[in-house]
């Protein structure tokens, strides 16, 4: 929890009691354009222009929504390529999308697997699949960083790829956002969807982000699902009945957003905007080499490292495959904060603000004495 956040909802609150439904403007930081405060920096994170950003709803919902956008399948080219093993709510989303459109999801999904013996995936099976499927393919959807793995993938060879294939290329940085340099406007990305109580601090329930291409920030004929939020801010109010939306990605927002959420999640971002990401990522780099280092030390067989060895292809988390899952039990017991997965990996990220190279120390000793 950023040691502002109490603060910044307290504001709220204050204003709340102060000014009742007047807050919306007089409080100190009005609540009709408070998802504004946001942009900015949320655009920053994930390398966008803040046209192309908006903090909106969560994950999944903005998923949802962009899908109904970009997802656009013809009798030809219907299908959609995933990470076979993707995070749950991602697939039943893209399969639930696939029965909207009344497509069979075992004949409109490609998932991607890795080789055999492999755990991880190849850049240049990813582009060979896109390649040999072009013709059929109209969405490409892949995490920014797998949440099992830890694998972060090529996104910039991808959406080359995708988009040499004809196909819509969107990415979820769930586990990417706060985490990766990203540049999702450099790299040419349609849209993308993230949530904020991960990398970005943003606490229980916290609103997630959007990206949508300045390219199509203007494309006012794509299909969406409408609501006053994304209406024309100049003539919202004048409660007219024909649905005229925003330009950028402020035109798919539905609902006024939760002030409070968005003032816990202000205080992160602030956070993140004084530090930089150039500079996170730098000490992240360092913080997980370190963790990788002294997990291998170890060298114990009933341990191994599943996240890639390359740098760039990780972030902070390492996913640790085990045999016994009360190794995990173990670790948590002593005060650490790791995180199982079923069946047998306990992922660690060391995060680089907050935490120091004296608790990576830490951890590998917790994880040398739980192993004896
Ligand atoms: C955490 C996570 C989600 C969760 O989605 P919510 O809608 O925020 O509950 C979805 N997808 C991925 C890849 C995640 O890591």
């Amino acid at each position: 929890m950023p040691k502002t956040a109490r603060a910044y909802v307290e504001q709220e609150l204050a204003d709340w009691e102060r000014f009742a439904v007047e807050g919306h403007v007089h409080a100190k930081n009005p609540w009709l354009p408070y998802h504004e405060f946001l942009t900015e920096q949320m655009a920053a994170i994930v390398g966008a222009k803040p046209v192309e950003t908006v903090v909106m709803n969560s994950l999944t919902v903005n998923l949802h929504l962009l899908l109904v956008s970009f997802y656009r399948p013809t009798r030809e080219r219907y299908k959609i390529v995933i990470e076979k093993g993707a995070f749950p709510s991602d697939q039943y989303a893209v399969a639930s999308q696939l029965k909207f459109h009344g497509l069979d999801p075992s004949d409109a999904l490609i998932e991607l697997t890795p080789r055999h013996g492999e755990s991880t995936l190849r850049t240049e099976d990813i582009i060979e699949t896109i390649n040999r499927e072009a013709a059929s393919i109209a969405l490409v959807m892949l995490g920014g960083v797998n949440y099992y793995t830890g694998q972060a993938f090529d996104m910039k060879a991808i959406t080359e790829a995708g988009h040499k294939a004809g196909a819509v290329v969107g990415f979820d940085l769930a586990h990417a956002a706060g985490n990766l340099e990203l540049k999702m406007h450099d790299w040419d990305v349609d849209f993308a969807a993230w949530c904020s109580y991960k990398y970005l601090n943003g606490g229980p329930g916290a609103v997630g982000g959007a990206f949508v291409h300045e390219r199509h920030a203007n494309s006012f004929d794509l299909p969406r699902f409408a609501g006053w939020w994304g209406h024309d801010k100049a003539t919202r109010f004048l409660m007219g009945p024909e649905f005229h939306p925003l330009a950028g990605a402020e035109g798919w927002q539905i609902s006024n957003p939760p002030i409070l959420q968005m003032a816990a999640l202000r205080a992160s971002l602030e956070i993140f905007a004084e530090a930089g990401m150039t500079a996170l990522r730098k000490k992240s780099k360092k913080l997980t080499g370190y963790l990788e280092t002294l997990i291998n030390e170890i060298d114990d067989a009933r341990i191994s490292l599943v996240t890639p060895k390359d740098p760039d292809q990780r972030g902070c988390q390492l996913s640790i495959r085990v045999e016994d899952k009360k190794l995990h039990e173990q670790i948590v017991s002593q005060g650490v904060f790791a995180d199982w997965r079923e069946p047998n990996v306990i992922r660690v990220a060391p995060v680089p603000l907050y935490n120091s190279f004296a608790d990576v120390c830490r951890f590998a000793e917790i994880l040398r004495s739980a192993l004896k």
